[in-house]
């Protein structure tokens, strides 16, 4: 089943998350969200009518009160696209390690701040040690996503010409690599 991307903006009309077009249509059904456009070429089907697909939704809550997810292994690593912190390889799901900045042995913690996606080979050759003890040097610094940023890095795969309009339409940029 194709899953396309809805844009979703909280009461003051600020992307908060990008959900499903069939969760999506489960809150309209619901009652729980207000749609404010339509897919023009994505229809959900059930045996009496089509109906097409919520592009953009507004759910009745406020940024500040929108769970700021915690960093899960995946959320570091779509965070991260899937590319290695030390070599800027891309690392498949199955071959991608979590690297604390500043080892666990040293106190470092599991936060955003120090964790970074890591290949297997970058992490075995750093292994209980600082970067710069290691003389391996950070492509990026590691910081905290917002949820916003997470659900776009998640999704890009998936955008589409109406959705992709739909984020230029409420001041979302996306780069380049993201069409
Ligand atoms: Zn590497």
């Amino acid at each position: 089943m194709v899953l396309y991307p809805v844009l979703v903006l909280e009461r003051t009309y600020l992307p908060v998350t990008i959900f499903s077009h069939k969760k999506a249509f489960l809150l309209e059904l619901l009652n729980k969200c207000e749609v404010l456009q339509h897919y023009s070429t994505v229809k959900l089907k059930s045996p009496s009518r089509d109906y097409p697909a919520p592009l953009v939704i507004r759910i009745p809550v406020l940024l500040k009160h929108w769970r700021n997810s915690s960093p899960t292994r995946r959320a570091v690593f779509i965070r991260d696209n899937f590319t290695c912190a030390y070599c800027g390889k891309i690392v498949k799901d199955n071959e991608a390690t979590i690297d604390h900045v500043l080892p666990k042995s040293r106190g470092g913690e599991w936060k955003w701040e120090n964790l970074v996606t890591c290949c297997s080979e970058c992490n075995q050759k750093k292994g209980g040690r600082t970067p710069e003890e290691a003389g391996m040097k950070l492509l990026y610094r590691p910081k905290k996503p917002t949820g916003f940023e997470l659900a776009i890095n998640k999704w890009k795969g998936r955008f589409n010409r109406e959705f992709l309009e739909a984020l230029a339409l409420y001041g979302v940029k996306v780069g380049e690599e993201a069409v």
